[in-house]
């Protein structure tokens, strides 16, 4: 190889290269300026095309479309999110029901793996508005969304979006809604049943939920399970065992239901009660506090867990200085390698922020099960604390870490020579004490 050759490609920055790629979404700004005039126009018509039918006691579900695999057609470039809402729902031909009536509106159409907090961000604040304008003229939202981030859509909307009103329910499908036996019908059937009964007077559910398979899941809760299934969402605190009939009483009984309950609402024939049963805490609608909506979130989070093995420390040292947020997953019982915590700990101590996640759902970390890693439940001196071990899904720890660092407005103070970025150990102790704190009920 010539040597001139070499020596181009040894200097070629990656880093410069990729600040001029363009992502392949509308950013916030381009949302707000071309998308949003006709979503406010649909708004200012709203009220007009309702009127009659709210008086006559149906109820009013505002559907609104981001895209995904319910929209999608195939291309020649393979499938793409190219229908609109009605085309998709005229495919569908979902049966006629009385007591129901959908407004449709195209708020965006993308696959779902190319949005951003920056379109999150214009999904919370359109339908702020539209509980601002209408709230009186509409009873639930349903959210048509691509599979692949609906659980990390739903977690950063529950933040934004923290004790909204009224139910939004995601939804989606594993097969488009035009293509004949799709998963779509019966997904949209069961996202309007669960708007109907969440949205009764004594059964309110409000909630930010994903219902795309049999059990519909708290938005903090939801896990995809895989690309064919149709039963495509289960539980970030989906029990080992299903519960039967004895069990829920029980746990209704002694108060741990809300800890057991494995979905708001279930659609399968399994044992836990079968049908229609909520779990008690859903009901009330209060539980999360006030309306207290936040969506300044301006920035991904950038986020890039490593787990607490096989690595040198000095790998290690270096991929957590590059973090802004270093999360660091434990294994097993949240054991992990002791020469890791201690590079982590000594980290922290300088002013990184370092979370640890464990790493299964039902990951609880015992005192004295195992030596190794044990070092984690450290305090440190200079919080006058220890680091949070967190078991949220993976999804919503992302999209948590971000909303608080946005919300708390934690700023780095300056550069140093080791450690990339560094903060304030006030800030610091503010932002661990809220990541443990149960925000919209995310923690398991
Ligand atoms: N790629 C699609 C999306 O997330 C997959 C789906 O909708 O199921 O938008």
């Amino acid at each position: 190889m010539p040597e001139e050759a070499i020596t181009e490609v040894d200097q070629f920055d990656l880093v410069e290269f990729a600040k001029q790629v363009r992502p392949a979404a509308p950013t916030y700004e381009t949302l707000l300026s071309e998308n949003a005039p006709s979503f406010r126009k649909f708004l200012d018509d709203f009220r007009e095309k309702v009127r009659g039918i709210r008086e006559s006691g149906k109820k009013v579900i505002v559907v609104l479309g981001t895209g995904g695999t319910f929209q999608s057609d195939e291309t020649d470039a393979g499938r793409a999110p190219t229908a609109s809402l009605r085309e998709s729902f005229d495919a569908l031909g979902l049966p006629e029901d009385p007591s129901v009536h959908l407004m449709l509106c195209d708020l965006m159409k993308l696959d779902s793996s190319q949005m951003t907090v920056d379109q999150w961000r214009f999904l919370a604040e359109m339908i702020m508005e539209l509980e601002e304008k209408i709230s009186d003229m509409y009873d639930a939202i349903i959210v048509t969304h691509g599979t692949d981030t609906m659980a990390k859509g739903a977690s950063y909307l529950s933040l934004m979006l923290k004790g909204f009103p009224k139910s939004i329910i995601f939804t989606g499908s594993q097969e488009p809604a035009r293509k004949s036996g799709t998963d779509a019908k019966d997904q949209m059937e069961r996202s309007i049943s669960t708007a109907k009964l969440a949205s009764s007077f004594n059964r309110r559910i409000a909630e930010v939920m994903v219902c795309c398979g049999l059990r519909v899941s708290r938005g903090t809760w939801a896990v995809k399970l895989g690309d064919k299934t149709v039963n495509a969402f289960g539980l970030w605190n989906q029990p080992n065992q299903d519960f039967d009939a004895t069990d829920w009483e029980r746990a209704s009984r002694d108060g741990t239901l809300h800890r057991l309950a494995p979905a708001l609402l279930d659609f399968g024939t399994g044992k836990s009660r079968g049908g229609m049963e909520f779990a008690s805490h859903a009901i009330s609608y209060d539980h999360k506090g006030p309306y207290d909506p936040f969506t300044q979130i301006t920035s991904p989070a950038n986020l890039f867990p490593a787990s607490m093995t096989d690595k040198s420390t000095e790998a290690f040292a270096v991929h957590i200085v590059q973090q802004r947020v270093a999360i660091l997953t434990q294994l097993g019982s949240a054991t992990a390698d002791d020469s890791l915590i201690e590079v982590a700990l000594e980290a922290a101590k300088r002013g990184k922020i370092i979370l640890f996640e464990a790493p299964f759902h039902d990951s609880t970390v015992l005192t004295g099960t195992y030596k190794a890693g044990a070092r984690v439940r450290e305090s440190l001196p200079n919080l006058q604390r220890r680091l949070p071990i967190l078991n949220t899904s993976p999804a919503t720890f992302d999209a948590k870490t971000n909303y608080l660092l946005h919300r708390l407005g934690i700023q780095p103070l300056g550069q140093s020579e080791g450690l990339g970025v560094y903060f304030d150990d006030n800030d610091l102790r503010k932002f661990y004490d809220q990541m443990e704190q149960n925000l919209v009920r995310e923690l398991v």
